[in-house]
């Protein structure tokens, strides 16, 4: 089977339906898994929920899909994040908001991966960034391998006695791909499919290959002018807007 796994979609509909396109143009997809963040910051909250929904995929709630339904406040939203959840929330129909709050905050489609936005410590607020957070998670992960997505940057995380803080971590390039081990447990984040934040403006996402047992991170190219334009005109912040070009 090959899982397409995508994260921080951010309602960025272009750069979901080009990590779709792409992972399709190399053989069938027999899943996706959806590591949070469908909406917020972007401008097509419900044609993305709805495009997941139609896939069957298997998600998980971020902190942006909570601030959007209403669930969670915006207080510890920046401004910019702030102002985009409210419209997210004032933009959302009936039915993706209740889809949206019943979403777990952990799921495990399989025996071998768990699935968090954040950490499995603080799973809709935590950055997978230090070595500290990736312990903390390592320590109440229960199945081999999981999946992270909420810093949108693909990295990938090992335990090994042998490092220093008791696990190393790597960041992942295009094309990269990272077998399982055996007998180490390993955390992956495919990076943001809507809001790439590592300086490369392409959307990224991951293909699980379960025969294979590998994980490969991918980078492609979306029509950036096209979801900006549909930004202005929804009147959304400019930072938002102008960030998607850099990557930031
Ligand atoms: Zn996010």
């Amino acid at each position: 089977m090959r899982i397409a796994v995508v994260s921080d979609v951010h309602a960025n509909l272009a750069a979901l339906e080009a990590v779709l396109r792409h992972a399709q143009a190399t053989g069938p997809i027999d899943g996706v898994w959806c590591l949070g963040d469908t909406v917020g910051y972007g401008p097509q909250p419900v044609e993305c929920v709805a495009r997941l929904r139609e896939l069957g995929a298997t998600l998980v709630a971020g902190n942006h899909d909570r601030a959007a339904t209403g669930k969670m406040g915006v207080e510890d939203f920046n401004a910019d994040a702030a102002t985009a959840a409210l419209w997210t929330r004032d933009h959302l129909d009936t039915e993706a908001i209740a889809f949206l709050d019943g979403l777990p905050e952990v799921a495990r489609p399989s025996d071998d991966f768990t699935l968090v936005h954040g950490t499995l410590r603080w799973p809709l607020w935590e950055y997978l960034y230090s070595y500290e957070a990736a312990q903390a998670h390592l320590e109440r992960q229960e199945t081999p391998f999981s999946f992270v997505g909420h810093t949108h940057v693909p990295t990938l995380v090992a335990e090994g006695a042998e490092y220093e803080h008791g696990c190393e971590m790597y960041y992942l390039d295009d094309g990269q791909s990272v077998p399982l081990p055996d007998g180490r447990k390993i955390v992956l984040n495919p990076g943001g499919v809507g809001q790439p934040r590592d300086g490369d403006p392409r959307a990224a996402y991951a293909v699980y290959d379960t025969e294979a047992r590998t994980v490969t991170v991918y980078r492609v190219e979306y029509d950036i002018a096209a979801i900006q334009a549909l930004m202005e005109a929804a009147g959304l912040p400019r930072r938002l807007i102008d960030r998607l070009t850099v990557g930031r």
